[in-house]
């Protein structure tokens, strides 16, 4: 989807007095502000991460929208406030906390919204919904002036949750993004693409999240990412509760021992096999075949055939026979390279 400016402009103009409601709404509010304290959120970092509140009211945004005689009609189309069945309009978001979503030309174009009540049976997050200036799976968390950081630290680090993003931004580690609460896309990879090459893969210390990081990973070597995956051995959940229970340096430590992406893989398809068996072989050859048919880059498929080779005792040829017959990836277009090279992991990359 193409952005004109002129076009969207009421749109982009609407979400920007949006966020100046919510920001200004969680300066007095008591119980948000012991909420994000609660995790670790001081009040000059919600100023610094422009973090607002969805008052708990029926229509307070929508009636201050109003006001600035903004069209109803784009208002709801931005799914900031909705109508019922009997046709009165009322606010999408209420009593949580939001944080604004940045596009690569650094305009706001949606929130992520946290339910701040801890008894509720209301979705814990709620994200906008897709409008003409916002599509989920096409942009990413944590861009705020254009990736800049990005750029200048080297990598990204990718996670899965806002407030992994914020904590660990908090923490001094301005390079981290999330996808929006889908599972992360090529669409994603293609726009990380424009600030690095280099990813280290974050995402929560559970069974979904490592799941996750082999389908996030498939995807990231599609554009030939040097890829790095947080390897948390520590009791917690996510790189946002490590950081507040272990602190920046041992942070440090474990992103400098990330492990490479195959390296992750061999780990976790090994978990259960013991690999001096034939089944067992047979099984990891067909495990690691996804791997080993996204290569983009040929010499790095020989060399990574050749290090399974050696590690598990089979010849090279027939691990090749077997990667080469019924590919199930299609290769992607090859023509999409207008993304920076930058040094490799190994050299520049400051943690
Ligand atoms: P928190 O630390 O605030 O409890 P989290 O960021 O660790 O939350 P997870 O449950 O690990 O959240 O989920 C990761 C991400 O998935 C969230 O940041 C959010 O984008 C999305 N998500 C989680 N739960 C929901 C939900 N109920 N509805 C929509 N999106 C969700
Ligand atoms: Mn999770
Ligand atoms: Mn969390
Ligand atoms: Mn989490």
């Amino acid at each position: 989807y193409e952005i004109n400016q002129d076009k969207y402009k009421e749109y982009y103009e609407i979400l920007s007095d949006a966020h100046e409601f919510f920001k200004n709404s969680i300066k007095n509010d008591e119980k948000a502000l012991k909420y994000m304290e609660e995790r670790g959120f001081l009040p000059k970092d919600i100023k610094k991460f422009e973090i607002g509140f969805s008052l708990n009211e029926r229509d307070e945004l929508f009636k201050y929208l109003i006001k600035k005689n903004f069209s109803e009609k784009k208002i709801l189309e931005l799914g900031l406030v909705k109508r019922n069945e009997s046709g009165a309009v009322y606010d999408t978001f209420r009593n949580r906390v939001m944080f604004p979503i940045y596009n690569p030309q650094n305009k706001i174009v949606g929130f992520g919204g946290r339910i701040i009540e801890k008894e509720t049976d209301l979705p814990k997050y709620l994200n906008s919904a897709d409008s003409v200036v916002f599509k989920k799976g096409k942009e990413l968390f944590g861009l705020k002036n254009r990736g800049e950081a990005i750029k200048r630290k080297g990598f990204a680090i990718l996670m899965e949750g806002y407030l992994d993003v914020l904590t660990v931004k908090r923490y001094g580690f301005e390079t981290a993004v999330a996808s929006l609460g889908t599972a992360f896309t090529e669409e994603q990879a293609s726009l990380l693409k424009r600030y690095t090459k280099n990813i280290i893969i974050a995402y929560d210390n559970d069974e979904a999240g490592k799941n996750a990081i082999i389908r996030a990973g498939y995807i990231l070597k599609k554009f030939d990412f040097e890829i790095k995956c947080l390897k948390i051995t520590e009791n917690v959940k996510d790189p946002d509760e490590f950081l507040r229970k272990y602190g920046k340096k041992k942070f440090v430590e474990t992103l400098k021992k990330s492990v490479d992406f195959y390296n992750f893989l061999f780990l976790e398809f090994t978990k259960n096999l013991n690999i001096e068996e034939i089944t067992s072989k047979r099984i990891l050859v067909k495990k690691f075949k996804p791997f080993f048919e996204t290569f983009e880059n040929e010499l790095d498929k020989e060399l990574y055939i050749q290090k399974l080779s050696h590690e598990i005792g089979i010849e090279e040829k027939y691990l090749r026979q077997e990667f080469e017959s019924e590919k199930s990836y299609t290769k992607k277009d090859k023509s999409n390279n207008n993304y920076i090279k930058k040094n490799s992991f190994d050299s520049k990359v400051q943690y």
